[in-house]
């Protein structure tokens, strides 16, 4: 009780310097960017920057180069990240230099690492602020604390389990993202992201529904709840995932619920029972595999094997037969021998992924697998990247084949990048469908019948 009146102190006073924000810039054209890198979670923390930025009177601007306010949202999982975000930084200089009321923040994972954060504001003296995805929460203080000249880093920020009830800009009118959980406790031999986002925190199933009733109140029609591994959700609470989409699927106006990611660790038959019985749960898993290798998986800290996850695809496809499964691959893992590779390109081949995200592995400074003495040579990684890439070439083409005449709803999402007249959309099961119709289709749910297949993608007609 105490420490929940402490919380809601502390976001009062937010509050409080969010009004000061905008009684400070009131009558005047105050406009943000943010460039976002990295996973969905990103995009979703995002949405609530510039929720919180309008609540302290901005509006969005169009570009950089307009704005008063710009944010980037950095992302560490990916290679050479810190080095493209530098020369980002780096090249808002001369910006800076023509207008110095330009406030420049950076956050985000890769800024909850406190010696990043330490030399991003060391190197660019220009910078106003930086603050980890944990401290999101503080922004009102930051551009309060940059409008009186101050500069600022806040990185361990660990006040909040979870900081409900912040405002969100979001940015698809149909389509939402809505965040379940926080950080990860798994602790994969290649991943930095349980150092950054933090141990795994659930959000409350009441908050969770309250948030999608919302949603569905405001004409979002299909929701993505979000975690790094969404099928441990509720850990530490008397509910599970199982638990989560049910009551999500008894929300009024939401026809779609997707999911991303799952651990195959935690997929129980609880949870493929619930995806086979709530009608509005999608049928595609994404379920990263990883490798095909036992050993490389041991080596990984996944706690599954090769056998366990090919038993887990059979159960799931019997108790839901037409799910799409993607998946997550890392090639040259250190220590994979040829042998450990072709197990990786065998069990692709069994399974037939509808796509795989592919990846060659890059050592992660923090985690164990960097310590690894038998890296991999990059010239075998790329070799080895190659041929699992023109593996799943022909299983992706092979798996759309079977949507030849098949008919299926889709949410219309957005035009063609090539095309005013070309819409896509995509199933139930994740597969995407290009087809001929005009603007007032956009936000809509079409039938579509599949007539051709592209290599990535399908083509179709509406009925
Ligand atoms: S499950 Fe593993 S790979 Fe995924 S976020 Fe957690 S530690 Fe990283």
């Amino acid at each position: 009780m105490l420490a929940k009146r402490i919380e809601q102190n502390r976001i009062d006073l937010q509050e409080g310097m969010a009004q000061e924000v905008l009684s400070r810039i009131e009558g005047e054209n105050r406009r943000y960017f943010i460039e976002t890198y990295g996973c969905q979670m990103n995009v979703r923390d995002s949405e609530t920057i510039a929720g919180l930025l309008q609540r302290m009177g901005y509006l969005p601007a169009p570009s950089k180069e307009e704005a008063n306010v710009i944010l980037f949202n950095t992302c560490c999982v990916r290679d050479h990240a810190e080095k493209r975000l530098l020369a980002n930084i780096g090249a808002l200089k001369e910006q800076k230099e023509g207008d110095g009321s330009l406030i420049i923040g950076i956050c985000g994972c890769m800024m909850q690492q406190a010696d990043v954060a330490k030399k991003v504001m060391r190197r660019f003296p220009f910078v106003n602020f930086v603050f980890g995805t944990n401290a999101l929460w503080r922004l009102p203080e930051l551009m309060l604390g940059a409008l009186g000249g101050e500069r600022l880093i806040l990185t361990e920020e660990e006040g909040f389990a979870i900081c409900e009830g912040l405002p969100a800009r979001r940015s698809n009118p149909f389509s939402a993202f809505v965040n379940i959980t926080f950080g990860c406790d798994n602790f994969c031999s290649y991943c930095i992201v349980p150092y950054v986002r933090g141990r795994e925190r659930s959000r409350a199933l009441s908050e969770v529904v309250a948030e999608v009733r919302s949603l569905a109140e405001q004409g979002i029609t299909e929701v993505t709840l979000l975690g790094q591994n969404v099928n441990s959700y509720g850990k530490g609470k008397d509910v599970d995932f199982a638990d989560l989409l049910r009551a999500v699927n008894g929300v009024d106006g939401i026809r779609r619920i997707r999911y991303m990611s799952s651990h195959p660790k935690d997929l129980t038959p609880r949870l493929m029972a619930a995806i086979a019985e709530n009608d509005k749960v999608c049928h595609h898993m994404h379920l990263p595999v990883q490798s095909g290798s036992t050993a490389i998986l041991e080596r990984m800290n996944r706690r599954y094997s090769r056998e366990s996850y090919l038993n887990l695809v059979q159960d799931l496809r019997r108790t839901v037969p037409d799910i799409e499964l993607t998946t997550d691959v890392i090639v040259g893992f250190p220590g994979e021998t040829e042998a450990d590779f072709q197990d990786t390109l065998s069990l692709m081949d069994q399974v037939g992924f509808a796509a795989a995200f592919t990846f060659k592995y890059s050592p992660r400074k923090g985690t164990r697998a960097a310590e690894a003495a038998d890296q991999v040579p990059e010239a075998l990684k790329k070799e080895r990247l190659k041929r699992l890439n023109d593996l799943q070439a022909v299983k992706t083409t092979e798996n759309n084949k079977k949507y030849l005449g098949h008919r299926g709803e889709v949410l219309v999402e957005g035009f063609d990048r090539r095309s005013e007249t070309i819409l896509f959309g995509k199933l139930d099961t994740f597969k995407m469908v290009y087809f001929p119709g005009d603007e007032g289709l956009l936000g809509t749910y079409q039938t579509v019948s599949v007539t051709e297949c592209a290599r990535n993608s399908l083509l179709g007609r509406m009925e």
